[in-house]
């Protein structure tokens, strides 16, 4: 099944009297299950795409498709809605609430949920469980390294069971070995079905995903497909 459909999607910027077109016509099918990285130099419009996708932006022109629901066309509490329910964000900086422990910060997309506070801390402990976490769920994020920290980011982004993860340079400030353990947890979620779309400009993340698009100058110059994708079930 196809869950993302970009249809002619362009987004200009305009900076003063110049208009910068980040994006341009860009078309991408994303099945369900897939392992997307978006790679580029600084500059191609990789951020712009993942705002786009993630329902942060407006396109100038064009259609962003998530589960067949055109996002932008909804109105903006619908689409603060569709937010919750379909998308996790995992960001470089992952914006960790430094008073309050891990267990805490992975509950907090759950507030607006009608959910008992007990049953919350149970997805919530369950999420950093399958993170890695199991023991460090009562620390704070200045007592985590930098590796813990991003877990539980992830564990935050994946506690409202999203069908859609998004992640910005997840890796980016982290040392190469953490940095690839990071990436196994991603695989890892991946091989238990997770859609995820990855930006990042390190080209060692390449063998993780199932599929890669390369951007220039706001234009799809290239893809590779690393294995088939998985097909319809
Ligand atoms: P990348 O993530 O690949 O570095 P971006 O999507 O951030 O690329 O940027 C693509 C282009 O759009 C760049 O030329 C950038 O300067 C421009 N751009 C991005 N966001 C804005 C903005 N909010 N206002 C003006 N120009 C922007
Ligand atoms: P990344 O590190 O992912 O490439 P950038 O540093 O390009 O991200 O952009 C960070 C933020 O600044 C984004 O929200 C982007 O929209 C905005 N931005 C990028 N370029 C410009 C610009 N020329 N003018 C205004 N905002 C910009």
């Amino acid at each position: 099944m196809t869950l993302i459909e970009l249809s002619e999607l362009t987004r200009h910027f305009v900076n003063g009297s110049d208009c910068v077109a980040a994006l341009h016509g860009i078309d991408l099918e994303v099945a369900e299950g897939t392992f997307l990285g978006v790679m580029g130099p600084s500059g191609s419009g990789k951020s712009t795409l993942l705002s786009l996708l993630g329902g942060l932006s407006q396109p100038t022109t064009g259609t962003v498709r998530i589960d067949g629901i055109d996002i932008y066309r909804l109105p903006a509490e619908r689409l603060a809605d569709f937010r919750r329910e379909y998308l996790g964000f995992v960001f470089q900086s992952h914006n960790l609430i430094s008073y309050l422990t891990a267990l805490e910060n992975v509950m907090l997309p759950l507030a607006v949920c009608r959910m008992k506070p007990a049953e919350k801390r149970r997805r919530a402990a369950e999420v950093l469980e399958r993170v890695g976490l199991k023991d460090r769920m009562l620390h704070l994020p200045s007592q985590l390294s930098g590796g813990e920290q991003e877990r539980v980011a992830i564990a935050r982004a994946l506690v409202n069971r999203p069908p859609l993860l998004l992640a910005d340079e997840p890796t980016g400030s982290l040392d190469s070995a953490t940095s690839r353990q990071i990436m196994e947890l991603f695989c890892e979620l991946h091989r238990d079905g997770q859609t995820i779309v990855m930006v990042t400009h390190n080209r060692e993340n390449l063998e993780w995903f199932d599929r890669t698009v390369f951007l220039r100058d706001g234009r799809i110059v290239e893809e590779i497909s690393h294995r088939d994708e998985p097909t319809a079930v």
